[in-house]
């Protein structure tokens, strides 16, 4: 028989199998705790299982891990940036960053092969559609890594490869996992998930208290529109809505990202239209600099703004009061930044 991977198991499906073979709810529990919790992913070593569970368990499911094809590594004197090129169990491959600095060990992961929302200075996007990955192939991303590192993974964001409200099936199963301090034990706080705006999903993130960012990119319906195809679906004008309509949050505001590109979205009139739609009491800005790779045919009619550029954006936005932060993307030389996962070849 063929055995079905138990990192998709949600809790209550397990629960279900559980009590179907004929044992007690809990143990499903126990088993989960045993796998993310201990990460110990043998079945015959989770000695307060039932023997005959433990044998039921063995046949029905297995705990392969998808294979790490390839690695690369960039180092400065704070830390270290690991890109990993994993294989799916299908053939199918995806890339996950590892950003290991001042002893946070950010894990960016994918959430599904390519992506169909076309950004147009994102090089995942021009990879089209793919599919959607599973929650254990989610998880996996975090069991893999930290078993490489033989540490835990501290934090987990949503800003590898595909859009996370897209399969937001699979995403929150894993938020689940993950979040539970009885098993992955990430806190929701250091759990962030970016969207490009697929704001009829963002309850459904929004219950978990993790943190969300919004990728907003422009400060006009026609930027935002050429660079975003969906916001034709989900207007600018809406995610302004949304937001306005929420209480004023100190804990958690929602994070609104903005890459910048020169000419395009740059100019300090952009930032003084950012300044009119929004309060600082809801949103913080994190600028991103456009990252593009050396070879990239993909973006080639756009441009990273020269460093007074984006310096001088952000200063028009701090001094209006906003938390702003300017994410120099880490992993830029092996092409590990923001936008750059294409899972093609690791040094392209
Ligand atoms: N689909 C999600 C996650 C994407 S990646 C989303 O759209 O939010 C995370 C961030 O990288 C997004 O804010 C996205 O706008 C940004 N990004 C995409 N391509 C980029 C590039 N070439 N340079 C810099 N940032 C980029």
């Amino acid at each position: 028989m063929k055995k079905a991977p138990l990192f998709d198991k949600s809790q209550q499906e397990l629960e279900k199998f559980c009590v179907l073979k004929g044992f007690k709810k809990y143990n499903a529990h126990q088993v989960m705790r045993w796998v993310y919790f201990y990460q110990i992913f043998d079945f015959t070593k989770m000695t307060d299982i039932p023997k005959p569970l433990r044998d039921e368990l063995l046949n029905n499911f297995h705990t392969n891990l998808p294979e790490v094809v390839n690695t690369i590594y960039e180092d400065d004197i704070n830390g270290y940036s690991k890109k990993y090129l994993i294989r799916l169990a299908d053939g199918m491959t995806i890339e996950s960053v590892l950003i290991n600095y001042n002893n946070r060990k950010t894990l960016c992961v994918s959430s599904q092969i390519g992506c169909k929302m076309g950004c147009a200075f994102c090089e995942t996007a021009g990879l089209g559609a793919g599919r959607n990955l599973s929650s254990g192939e989610i998880i996996s991303q975090i069991l893999l890594i930290s078993e490489d590192i033989k540490e835990k993974i501290t934090n987990v964001v949503f800003m590898g490869m595909g859009e996370p409200l897209d399969n937001i099936v699979e995403v929150e199963k894993s938020l689940n996992i993950m979040s539970d301090n009885k098993f992955l034990a990430i806190a929701p706080r250091k759990i962030t998930v970016s969207t490009c705006g697929l704001l009829d999903k963002l309850n459904d993130i929004e219950k978990f208290k993790c943190k969300i960012a919004i990728s907003l990119n422009a400060s006009d319906e026609s930027t935002r529109n050429r660079l975003m195809p969906v916001n034709k679906k989900f207007p600018l004008k809406n995610i302004v809505n949304l937001i306005n309509s929420k209480k004023p949050s100190v804990h958690n505001k929602i994070t609104l990202e903005y890459v910048l590109i020169k000419g395009i979205n740059d100019n300090i009139s952009n930032a003084k239209e950012l300044i009119k739609m929004f309060s600082p009491s809801k949103v913080k800005f994190n600028l991103i600099p456009l990252n593009k790779g050396k070879n990239s045919i993909f973006l080639k009619n756009f441009e990273r703004p020269g460093d007074d550029a984006i310096e001088g954006f952000k200063v028009k936005l701090l001094k209006a009061g906003f938390t702003v932060t300017t994410r120099f993307s880490k992993a830029q030389s092996i092409n590990g930044g923001c936008g750059q996962l294409t899972a093609k070849t690791l040094y392209s």
